[in-house]
């Protein structure tokens, strides 16, 4: 009940990267089971093709995932923009309920705005006609209707048109447009937005409209775990978890 809440975003697990993916198990199993809710805000995948794949490989997570559940604490999921097709399959085999993006709504007393954070990134046009086309209902239907292993080799090409993409931007076009940002906590009626995607962990204290105002960004897993807690003092604490503790010896 008095628990923090926590916050992870773009854990990107892959079997690829067995110390993230151990981090993350016993992450769930260990610090989160004290928790009064934990909200993972996209990109806990570094790729869903759909909820038809057993993704095997995964199984562990998901009894860590439904362990948490069943012992009461809630888990909430936005998608990322690797994950965006986590629907209900996920939600009944994690035990974990999606939540759209952006949500508003009270957390740990006050109201809080989530987001995964990419429709953050106006700067990058080309990023979000690419994120417009995905999104479409009807490009999701035909994609989620070809087989697996077609479904699979589509990704692995997307990944890589998205890393030669990025390679060549300017590092301020992937950030968020802080106007944006701006105009999305007035349209809440926030004062607290917490994000990921961007992969630049930090707690930005600013200004809105004469009255301080906070965009949490929770970091990646790449080199080690990031957590955002927040407690009862409703100030939001950024925590690193190091792959090696908490991989048990794995
Ligand atoms: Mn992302």
């Amino acid at each position: 009940m008095g628990g923090e809440v926590l916050f992870v975003a773009d854990l990107h697990l892959d079997p690829a990267r067995p110390e993230a993916l151990a981090c993350a198990e016993a992450f769930l199993r260990g610090e989160a089971r004290a928790a009064s809710a934990l909200y993972i805000l996209g990109d806990l995948f570094e790729a869903w093709i759909g909820d038809d794949d057993p993704a095997p490989e995964f199984e562990g997570l998901f009894a860590a995932l439904r362990g948490l559940t069943a012992a009461g604490v809630p888990v909430r999921v936005l998608h990322g923009n690797r994950d965006f097709l986590l629907g209900e399959g996920f939600e009944r085999r994690s035990g974990a309920r999606l939540l759209p993006d952006p949500w508003a709504g009270e957390i740990a007393g006050q109201r809080v705005l989530l987001t995964h954070g990419d429709a953050l990134c106006t700067a990058d046009r080309e990023y979000q006609a690419f994120r417009a086309q995905v999104r479409d209902p009807a490009y999701r239907r035909d994609f989620l209707a070809r087989p697996l292993a077609e479904r699979r080799r589509i990704a692995a090409a997307l990944r890589a048109e998205s890393r030669r993409r990025t390679a060549g931007k300017p590092e301020a076009i992937m950030d968020v447009d802080p106007q944006e940002v701006r105009a999305w906590m007035r349209r809440h009626g926030v004062r607290l937005m917490i994000h990921g995607h961007t992969h630049r962990p930090a707690v930005h204290r600013f200004e809105l409209d004469g009255a301080p105002a906070v965009r949490a960004v929770v970091g990646d897993w790449y080199e080690q775990g990031s957590v955002l807690r927040l407690g009862a003092d409703g100030e939001p604490r950024l925590a690193r978890l190091p792959f090696t503790a908490a991989g048990g010896g794995g």
